[in-house]
């Protein structure tokens, strides 16, 4: 059945790759962003569609539309990005949701929630259930982002309780892919950018600590596995891939794949709250869902290597200091 779907957020990274399958799809999609981790670039080969329609809005304020369906994914996500204006990341995460459950309740939309693996801080579990409640810094750097998303994942849960608000919840692990901004700061795209250039790969700490990386279009897949999901599930469910890979294979990988002469070097300490080691457990989105990523490192680290030769970085505005 063709929707109305809203997907704040929807000029980013992730928010893109998702429009684009919406509006493939035939739904009426209308992409709200105000463009401060994106640019425009991302979406100019939809504007001409008929059934895409962009909205420049800060979710921070009100704001009445008419949709079937809300995909909540408007919040800077890398650390250089969300450190940046701490204040202003709290409150787009908290009062960026009230805004759209507001919207959901009002007509009675389904509400998807981009939360985050950030939720359990530095774990001490591993891997990552979801029923694991966390380790979170509340006073850190770290906070805005991971304290703002728990926060969110509260306010659709008390939406659902207290006003029958359909809620769908899903926990997004580090996801990388074409269309990631060359200047966010996250490690994947530093370390493509550096290698490109034949600069030195900026290892943070020793590089032993890991994260799993999920390719675009499996997590897209995965949300929209969740927002088709049967009634009354809400989740939390983890979508990532559950490969885990240390910083430093992941360097390794990455000056092996684009034929670089790049050296890897320690260039800073850890950053404080870093969290040592994460990889999902998927075996929940496996069950309910029948999700799992398809795509592995080497195959999707070609795929992003490919689009980082594709682009003119002068094209590319820093949106922060932080990369
Ligand atoms: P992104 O920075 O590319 O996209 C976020 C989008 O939200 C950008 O287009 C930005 O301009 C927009 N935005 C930020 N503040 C806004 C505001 N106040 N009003 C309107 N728009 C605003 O990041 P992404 O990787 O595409 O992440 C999308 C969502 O997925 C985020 O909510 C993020 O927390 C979540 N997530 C992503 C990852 C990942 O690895 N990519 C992991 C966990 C969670
Ligand atoms: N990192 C790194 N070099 C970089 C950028 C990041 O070694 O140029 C490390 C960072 O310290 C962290 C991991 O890579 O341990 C992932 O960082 P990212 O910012 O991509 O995302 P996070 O998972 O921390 O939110």
């Amino acid at each position: 059945m063709l929707k109305r779907v809203l997907v704040s957020g929807g000029a980013g990274f992730l928010g893109s790759h998702l429009c684009d399958r919406l509006v493939e799809a035939g739904h009426e999609v209308l992409c709200l962003d105000n463009f401060f981790t994106s640019q425009k670039s991302n979406i100019t080969h939809l504007l001409d569609r008929p059934n895409f329609e962009f909205i420049r809005h800060d979710v921070t304020e009100p704001i009445t539309l008419e949709v079937d369906e809300i995909f909540n994914l408007a919040c800077p996500a890398a650390p250089g990005h969300y450190q940046y204006n701490p204040i202003k990341t709290i409150k787009t995460s908290v009062l960026g949701s009230i805004h759209m459950l507001g919207i959901a309740k009002r007509v009675g939309a389904r509400i998807l929630h981009a939360s985050t693996s950030e939720v359990y801080g530095d774990p001490t579990v591993h891997p990552q259930t979801e029923d694991y409640r966390g380790n979170v810094n509340p006073i850190g750097p770290r906070a805005c982002y991971d304290e703002g998303k728990r926060a969110a994942e509260t306010l659709m849960f008390d939406y659902h309780r207290q006003n029958k608000v359909d809620i769908k919840v899903i926990r997004i692990f580090n996801t990388y892919g074409p269309r990631m901004h060359p200047f966010d700061g996250r490690v994947v795209s530093n370390f493509i950018r550096q290698a490109l250039q034949n600069e030195t790969i900026s290892l943070y700490g020793d590089g032993s600590q890991t994260r799993s990386f999920c390719f675009v279009s499996d997590l897209i897949d995965g949300m929209l596995a969740m927002m088709n999901s049967e009634d009354g599930f809400t989740g939390p469910v983890n979508i990532g891939n559950p490969h885990e890979f240390t910083i430093k294979e992941l360097a390794d990988a990455v000056v092996r794949l684009s034929g670089s002469s790049s050296d890897i070097q320690t260039t800073r300490a850890l950053p404080e709250d870093d969290p040592l080691q994460r990889r999902p457990d998927i075996s929940l989105a496996k069950k309910v869902l029948d999700w799992e990523p398809k795509v592995q490192l080497n195959e999707g680290l070609e795929k992003t290597i490919e689009f980082f030769r594709s682009i003119d970085l002068a094209e590319y505005r820093a949106p922060t200091p932080n990369y």
